[in-house]
Parts: C-alpha cells; structure tokens; sequence
C-alpha cells in the first residue's frame, strides 16, 4: 500500500469512528449549511425532535423554531460566519408533534479546504427534564425559605447543611455563621431535655419518624425559646440517610397566651370566691353599721357614743374593702354612661397632683375627638386613681407618669395574640410610669386580691382596677420590666349610638332631721337584720310590718290595705322579692318597693328598676343610704 493509500485508510478509519460515536450519542447532532438547510441527522437528533432523518435532511432547520423565536436560526448562523462558536445556549424548540422542549445548544462552525465558514454543526441537549427539575427545586427552596418555622439540616457529621430565614430570626445566628459548622458551635441543644432530643436525633438517622415533641433552645443573645420540634430522616443518593431535618416551630406566642388563659382562668376563680365572701360580709357588716346606727340614738354617755362611733366607722371600712372584692369579682353596681374618657382623665389628673406629690412630674397626652366610652364615671376616676398611686409608689425618688389616651382599630392579629379582645373600635387609656418595673412572678400575680410587694399595701388596688375594666366589658395587659418602668393598657370598647343614654345617678340627699312616717313592710329573712332595720325605721318615724319570706308578705299586705313601702331583700326562701314585686304590682301598679341585696342588681332587676318604679338599695347599707332611698321613693307620686 502507497503511503498516500496508507493516509486515506486512516483517515476513513477516523471517519468511521466519528460517525460511529454520533450514531450512538445520546446528544443531538446535526449539521446545516449557512442557508439552515439540515445536511445530517443522528439518532439522538430524531428522538429528540421527533423528525426521522428522511424527514429532516434537506428541509430547512427553522422548521424546529418556535413561533415566537423565528430568527434565532438566521442570527445564530451571523454569529458563526463571524467566527463565533456558540456554547450552551439554553433556548427552546419545536418538536414534529408541536410540543415545545428546552434544550442547550453548542453550535460551531463547519470549514470548508480553505478554512471557509460553509455551514454549522449543532449538538443540543434536551434538557427539558433538567429545567423541570430545577423549577421544582426552586419551588421547594422557596416554601422552605418562606416557612415561619425554622427549618434545619444537619449530615451524619452533625454539620449544618441548611438554615432557612425562620432560623436565622428564631436564633439569631445567620445562615453564614451557621452553614458549614458543628452544630454545637451553636450551643443549639435543649436546655431542658438534652437527652430526649439526643435520642429522638439518633432515632431520626436510623430512619424513623418521630412525633413532634417540645424543648427549650437557647437563642444567640441568651433568650430561652420553648419550641416544638419535628425531626425526620434525610434520605440521598440510593436511598440513604445521609442526615436529619428538624422542623422547630416557636412556641413562645402560644405559651404566651396559654398563660393569659391560665391567668384569667384563676381571676375569675378567685372573683367568685372572693364575690362569695364579700356577700356573708355585707350582711354582717349591715347588721353592725345598721345596730350602731341605732345605739347612738338610745346612747347619751359621750363615751360610750366614741366607742360606738369607733365600731361603726371600722365597719365602714370594712365595707369599703368588701366593696373592693366586688368590684374585683364584677358584682358590683356600675352606672354606665356615655363619656368623653378626656375629660374623665382630666378632671382626675387635677386631684392627681396632690396624691402624687411634687417628684412625679405628670405628662397627659390626649387624643382629639375621641371616641365616647360606655363607662361609669367614678369607677374610671378609681381606676385611674388606683394606678397611678401604684405609679407613686413605684417611683420614691421621682420620675415621670403619663397618662395618655387613643382611638385604636383592634384588628384580627391583635386579637389573635390577645386574649379575649373583640376586634374593632376601642378607646386605648394608657398609663405608664418610669419606675422600678416588676419581674415575672409580680407580673403573674399582680391582679390577684391581696397579692402586694409593699409594706404596707392591701393588694385590692390592681384587683379593683381588673374588677371594673372587665365589667365594663375593657381589657388590661401590662407590660413591665425590672428597671424599666411599667405600662398599663386598658382597651374598651366604643360606645354605640343605644348605650348613649345615660343611666340615672342615684339620689345622693342624706337627711336624717326630717319628720317621716307612713307604714312600710319589711321583708327579710335574716332575723338580725329584720331586728335592726326595724329598729332604724321605726326611729325614723314609721309604722313598720314584718314578713319572712315572700309568701307571708303577701298574706301581711292582703290584711292591710294602708301599706306605702315594701323594702324586701330580694334572696329568700318560699318566694323571693322579685315574685313578691310582681304580685304586689299586679295588685296595685303603684306600689313603692325597694329591694336590697348584698349582690349587685341584676339585669333583671335593673329592667324593673327602669320600668315598674322600683328602687334598690346594696347590702351593707348604713341608716343614711336607707332612709335616703326611701325618701326618694315616698317623693314620688303616692300609690293609689
Ligand atoms: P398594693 O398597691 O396595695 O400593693 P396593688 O394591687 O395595687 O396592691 O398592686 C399589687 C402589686 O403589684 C404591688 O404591690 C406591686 O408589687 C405591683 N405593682 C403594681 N403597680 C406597679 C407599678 N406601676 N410598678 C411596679 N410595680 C407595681
Ligand atoms: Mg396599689
């Protein structure tokens, strides 16, 4: 064989080899000439396109454009011809059966023997799947990325691979402090259960779920964070493990209001408890306001008259602290109105100065045209009172008090995060001061009766002050800190157009002198309070009558026509007061009644109240609140 043969043989053997590995490339390769004419065609290139070589060779390459890419060919083919070589150009193609696929294009220039650019060859890459792929991975990435729990991997070394936006927020630390490292870099172990984290971790790289179970971490700065945590297996390439995801949901705001719930749970508790006692109270102590009353009468000895004086003014004291337990167990009687809470807080704020003294420096900031509150007048002026002489305390070398008030829209989120607000208007009375702060236990217990940090102190201000906001239908959160002063808000609710009108004010006349008389009938089941309240009415003047229950009443007031009053408690055995009124009234609809209780007028009452005439007196009443009432009642029209 002549060397020449010898060369065009191995060359043939070349071209042979070449052909051999583009029939069996898994890649498209095809050659076009600068017209975009198809001149060749491999397999790959007819299961990716679809076109057999047959249909594809000889008819132009811009049969594989998209319609809204027609002269990619055409530019393409400039950019060669210039002597460019075109390399992993992700575009998209046609196929024969029109579905469109993505590909990556390596496209370079074919030459002729003098080196001229005559046409191009192609290899593309279908890479369809791929981008599928990655879309899918992106989406993942994004749901991870976007999740409000943090969202953690670690390998078998226990290195950290992700770390999403929840966990960097949860932690503190950021994804490049973190990814890459030991996680005990971070100190991310329980705080409280080291070990069943350390099994539940092993438990997930063997491949087992777990269900979600609760620990406490420690967050960059020190802050501890009660979490849930959900840890699953990760599994790689041939289906092994190769490290645990943890899912940790922050459990701090559901603790948070799992805490308001427990709170309000034992106030309200406590409130019944505490309205219980008060009531067996208010009996005694009107049976001793009421007695002293009527033994200064008979009493002329000056002193035995102190002695006297002393006992009764200690019971109105004491009557004074179970008031107080009303009003923190929401029993007592509230006399709503429509108010400007402005002016409420200014006419308070002016008594305020001297209770206050001169170190306290006070700062009002009052919102304009503030929405009317549905309140009762001196109540709000308690409360005030009660937290700011809380405030006083809190500063004994001064500072400053602000008392401050705003229209808010409470929306769903505040209500969410707060417990038992209704969403909507509120008029916001908030009163902070620069004092000594509290820690969390005061914090926990500050509303409970009793409950005092102070020498001195009864512990009802606080709970008085949640008695009234919550029975004026408020809410009050506190927010405090040692050092830092404390803040109090009371939220409540606008007042709508009905609530406006206003509840009359009791008569607050106190005569004693006057002459008075008339027979009035008396119905009490208490012996000793039937005993005393006689004595006081008939030392007023009057004929008094008495029944035991409702039952006798009736039968007393049908023998004696000439009756002008009945004062019945309203509790009894047989038949109580409200019966009683509703027969008396059937009979004479101009009956004067007055019930007493040592329970707050119920709405049932307050209708009567309202609508029939009746009057009401709370237990204890002294002989002034008594003799008050019923001159109020004989000043009304007389019945028949
Ligand atoms: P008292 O004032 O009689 O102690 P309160 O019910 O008014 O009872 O308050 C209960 C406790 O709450 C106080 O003893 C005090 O520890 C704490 N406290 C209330 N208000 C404040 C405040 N503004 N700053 C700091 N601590 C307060
Ligand atoms: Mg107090």
């Amino acid at each position: 064989m002549s060397p020449l043969d010898h060369g065009r043989s191995a060359e043939l053997l070349e071209a042979r080899r070449l052909a051999t590995i583009v029939e069996a490339a898994e890649d498209a390769i095809f050659s076009k000439d600068l017209e975009g004419t198809i001149l060749s065609w491999n397999p790959a290139a007819a299961r990716i396109y679809g076109f057999s070589a047959a249909e594809a060779v000889g008819h132009p390459v811009q049969m594989l454009l998209p319609p809204d890419r027609p002269d990619e060919v055409t530019r393409i083919l400039a950019r060669l011809a210039a002597g460019e070589h075109v390399e992993h150009f992700e575009t998209k193609r046609v196929r024969k059966d029109g579905s469109v696929i993505d590909v990556s294009l390596t496209i370079s220039p074919l030459l002729d023997a003098e080196g001229t650019v005559v046409g191009a060859a192609t290899i593309a890459r279908d890479i369809t799947r791929q981008k599928e792929t990655d879309r899918r991975i992106r989406e993942l990435a994004a749901i991870v990325e976007n999740s409000r729990d943090a969202i953690v991997t670690r390998d078998r070394e226990r290195v950290v691979i992700t770390w999403n936006d929840a966990a960097e927020r949860l932690f503190g630390y950021t994804r490049d402090e973190v990814v890459g490292q030991p996680i005990e870099l971070m100190a991310l172990e329980a705080e409280d259960r080291p070990a069943e984290l350390e099994e539940a971790l092993r438990r997930a790289e063997r491949g087992e779920e777990a269900t979600p179970f609760e620990v406490t971490f420690r967050a960059k700065d020190g802050t501890l964070i009660p979490a849930s945590v959900a840890l699953s297996p990760v599994y790689g390439e041939e289906n092994r493990i190769f490290g645990v995801a943890g899912v940790i949901r922050d459990l701090r705001e559901t603790r948070r209001l799992e805490e308001q719930l427990r709170q309000s749970q034992k106030l309200e508790a406590i409130g019944s408890l505490a309205g219980g006692i008060a009531h067996d109270f208010n009996n005694l102590l009107t049976v001793i306001c009421a007695a002293s009353d009527v033994a200064l009468a008979d009493v002329d000895d000056p002193r035995v008259r102190e002695r006297i004086e002393q006992i009764d003014s200690a019971a109105r004291l004491a009557a004074a602290l179970t008031a107080q337990l009303l009003a923190f167990s929401r029993q007592q009687v509230l006399r709503p109105e429509s108010l400007d809470l402005n002016d409420t807080v200014v006419s308070t704020v002016q008594m305020l100065d001297r209770l206050i003294g001169e170190r306290v420096s006070i700062v009002t900031e009052l919102a304009s045209s503030l929405w009317p509150v549905h309140l009762d007048r001196t109540q709000v002026q308690q409360v005030i009172m009660n937290l700011a002489v809380n405030a006083r305390d809190a500063m004994p070398d001064g500072g400053s008090l602000s008392v401050r008030t705003e229209n808010v829209m409470l929306d769903e989120t505040y209500v969410a995060t707060h417990f038992e607000v209704e969403p909507g208007p509120h008029v916001l009375l908030e009163i902070t001061d620069s004092g000594t702060g509290m820690d969390e236990e005061t914090k926990r217990r500050l509303f409970d009766p009793f409950f005092t940090t102070k020498e001195a102190g009864t512990g009802l201000g606080l709970a008085t002050v949640y008695g009234i906001v919550r029975q004026s239908g408020g809410q009050i959160f506190v927010y405090s800190e040692p050092g830092r002063g404390t803040s109090f808000k009371l939220f409540f609710p606008r007042a709508t157009e009905g609530a406006a009108a206003a509840a009359p004010a009791a008569p607050e006349k106190r005569e004693t002198t006057k002459i008075r008389g008339g027979t009035i009938l008396l119905v009490e089941d208490n012996a000793l309070i039937r005993e005393l309240v006689t004595a006081v009415l008939q030392e007023a003047g009057y004929t008094v009558l008495v029944a035991e229950h409702g039952e006798e009443a009736l039968a007393v007031a049908e023998q004696t026509p000439s009756i002008d009053l009945v004062l019945t408690d309203i509790v009894m055995p047989r038949m109580d007061g409200r019966q009683l009124a509703e027969h008396l009234l059937a009979r004479d609809p101009a009956m004067r009644i007055i019930f007493t209780s040592g329970y707050p007028a119920s709405a049932g009452i307050r209708k009567d109240i309202d609508t029939r005439g009746v009057s009401f007196v709370q237990k204890p009443y002294g002989a002034h609140d008594l003799l008050a009432c019923i001159d109020a009642a004989f000043a009304r029209p007389s019945p028949g």
